[in-house]
């Protein structure tokens, strides 16, 4: 008998208006739905009028549920995967179920939607060409601290999920391991109360110190500088002047300049080259 397929269905991060007319279409036509949260799932069935069978599936269930669920659509049935908000596998369960998935060569198929981080990221007016998705920091200390010292090296922009509970700290700890940059924290996107807040790390931290963080956040926060340009060696410097002499400049205009260029003085250089 031919497998079911699994399909990974976003829903809204939310506004119950992002809830996508293929998602509700294969809501209604799956066998059955895996969801992070039946209570929180069943509020957006029952909005959009869907009857469903559902099975939980969160993170302490999902080692030996996914065995279950894999033998189900393996048999046969048509499953969809939700998490409580936005895309799951992203910092919500799914990974591992789409691993095993894949190794028992069953099709997995994707309804796209909203995803926190990537709606944050494009409207947090930092660069987009290049990031880095963080997700949760770790609470455990040594954890972080090197998820840190890794970020902090990184140059394209990065993304961080947040609980308010936890935010004051996280923008402390963001502020000493990176330094001052830009932040942009994006809050209860979609929201009533969606807030953009374009700042600095710095100035960040004063933001709280009179009112309590409240509703979800994502952090958006601009990449380490670019290297300066690499140096010349002592021999291309040299060469480089030299070049330069050839040119016209004078000998010591062209030491002045090639010393620019490297770890080397004027002085170094222009003795180097009257030395020949
Ligand atoms: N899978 C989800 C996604 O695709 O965005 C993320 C799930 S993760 C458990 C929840 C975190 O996402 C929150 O703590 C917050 O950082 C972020 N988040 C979710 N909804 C949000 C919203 N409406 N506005 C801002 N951040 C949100």
């Amino acid at each position: 008998m031919a497998s079911g397929t699994l399909y990974l269905i976003a829903t809204p991060i939310g506004n119950l208006g992002d809830l996508s007319p293929r998602a509700i279409e294969t809501l209604e036509t799956v066998d059955f739905i895996a969801a992070e949260d039946t209570r929180v799932t069943g509020g957006l069935l029952n909005h959009f009028g869907i009857k469903k069978p559902m099975v939980s599936y969160y993170q302490h269930n999902m080692r030996e549920r996914s065995e279950q669920l894999i033998a189900r659509i393996a048999a046969g049935e048509s499953c969809g995967l939700v998490s409580d908000a936005g895309m799951p596998c992203i910092s919500d369960p799914g990974e591992v179920l789409v691993r095993l998935a894949a190794e028992a060569g069953i099709p997995v198929s994707v309804i796209p939607g909203a995803c926190a981080a990537v709606s944050a990221l494009a409207v947090s007016g930092l660069p987009t060409g290049r990031f880095s998705f963080e997700g949760f920091l770790s609470v455990n200390k040594n954890s972080r601290r090197e998820q840190l010292s890794r970020a902090a090296g990184y140059t394209g922009t990065l993304i961080f999920y947040e609980a308010p509970h936890k935010l004051k700290n996280t923008l402390r700890d963001l502020y000493s391991a990176l330094g001052d940059r830009p932040i942009t924290l994006v809050r209860e996107l979609t929201k009533l109360h969606e807030e953009i807040i374009r700042t600095t790390l710095s100035a960040a931290q004063g933001l709280y110190e009179e009112k309590e963080p409240r509703g979800e956040y994502v952090l958006i926060v601009g990449g380490a500088e670019e290297d300066a340009p690499s140096l010349l060696s002592p021999e291309d410097a040299l060469a480089y002047a030299r070049q330069l002499i050839a040119q016209g400049t004078p000998p010591s205009a062209a030491a002045k300049e090639a010393a620019k260029k490297s770890e080397l003085s004027k002085p170094e250089l222009y003795r180097m080259l009257m030395e020949g």
